[in-house]
């Protein structure tokens, strides 16, 4: 009998107890403690990001990104519509319209070439998502922002210590966001970051994630009482959860040398199906890195698809289909304006997860790439 080969197994590297232990002595656990200023520390040095905040969740932070940008009703937003439905939802909450985009053909991600086109009068950002870890045509991004004079956010959930050409995913946009949630590369339960690059975000990104006070300016003393000053929210997490992701964080290396391994041997096992026109495997775009936060497959169709999950299925294999097209959602499918996006329907049909995490063991890595082989070889 095979044992089970679930799709996410989350990692601990021995610490977290440890410091969770450290900061409940601190006798200081709300949000701010030590752990959240080392986080923030270790994040800022090792991705040159001017400043980061940890939030609750990458939600939370795309949240904030819709505040701070300070969208009215009826704004435009451009983004892809193959995403998970924060992405969007963060905007939607803000009144905002979105204009979806296509996916490209060789990668999930936004296909930059389609955006000029969709800019209005009321165009405010484009947000895009680096699927997979593995980074947008940043480049062309920027220079269509900048030219009409919009914002750009990196929904960088999947992107932690992943680059394009040279730069941290994350650095790059007026904002970003990442996600610490126990499917992610580096975890804390729940939890995320908001990524301020642009200086003039940085106080009000304060303010915002304390309720709409000025506590973060109070308890470094460079005022003498804190109020209400704007709108916002209880972003900030716990010092408990900071001190789970330091211990994650101190452990970055070995975590993602780990998950680049398993990744490599996926490629290396699964490379001669991509070779005879079977199955996709994953492109790494020339630009970008990859931080192996996942191995997909895309299949020929849906219903390929389908018998390639029972087949795992059957042999005790849990692999997963992803996103469905957010223009074809219930709830966006009326205000979308009717474009056809047949690549994001085409990876919302065909593309299929591998299971992924740093326990995965030798012999079941094995298993899975002979059992997807064994299916296209019937
Ligand atoms: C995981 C994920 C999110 C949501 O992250 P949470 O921390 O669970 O809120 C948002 N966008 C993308 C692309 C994600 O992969």
């Amino acid at each position: 009998m095979n044992t089970s080969i679930g799709f996410n197994k989350p990692y601990m590297t021995g610490n977290e107890t440890e410091y969770i232990r450290q900061s409940v002595e601190s006798k200081k656990i709300s949000g701010d403690g030590i752990f959240t200023k080392r986080c923030h520390q270790f994040l800022e040095r090792n991705y040159n990001f001017k400043k980061c905040l940890l939030t609750t969740s990458c939600t939370d932070a795309l949240e904030m990104a819709a505040l701070l940008i300070d969208l009215k009703e009826g704004d435009e937003v451009i983004m892809p519509s193959y995403t998970f439905v924060s992405t969007s939802n963060a905007f939607v909450l803000r009144g905002a319209k979105i204009v979806f985009v296509d996916s490209e053909n060789n990668t999930p991600n936004i296909d930059a070439d389609k955006v000029e086109e969709l800019i209005t009068e009321k165009t405010k950002a484009i947000v895009v998502v680096h699927y997979a870890g593995m980074a947008c045509d940043m480049d062309k991004i920027m220079a269509i922002a900048n030219k009409h004079n919009l914002f750009v956010i990196e929904d960088a959930a999947q992107a932690i210590d992943s680059f394009y050409k040279g730069k941290p995913l994350g650095s790059i946009g007026h904002l970003a966001t990442f996600s610490f949630h126990e499917t992610k590369n580096i975890i804390s339960g729940e939890g995320g970051m908001l990524v301020i690059n642009d200086d003039r975000f940085i106080k009000r990104a304060e303010i915002i994630r304390e309720k709409g006070t000025n506590r973060s300016a109070f308890f470094r003393g460079e005022i003498d009482k804190y109020g209400w000053v704007d709108i916002g929210s209880s972003f900030l997490p716990s010092d408990i959860i900071a001190a789970f992701l330091y211990a994650q964080l101190e452990n970055l290396e070995d975590i993602q040398n780990r998950r680049k391994y398993i990744w490599n041997k996926y490629y290396e096992g699964l490379k001669e199906l991509d070779s005879k026109n079977l199955v996709r495997i994953p492109q790494i775009p020339s630009y970008a890195t990859n931080n192996a936060h996942m191995f997909y497959l895309v299949c020929k169709d849906i219903e390929e698809r389908s018998a390639l999950i029972s087949k795992l299925k059957e042999n005790d294999i849990n692999a997963v289909f992803h996103y469905l097209s957010l223009h074809k959602s219930p709830f966006y499918q009326d205000k979308h304006d009717g474009r056809e996006l047949p690549n994001c329907d085409n990876y919302a049909d065909c593309l299929v997860r591998l299971p992924f995490y740093y326990e995965l063991k030798e012999e079941e890595i094995k298993r899975v790439i002979k059992t997807i082989t064994d299916f296209y070889q019937k």
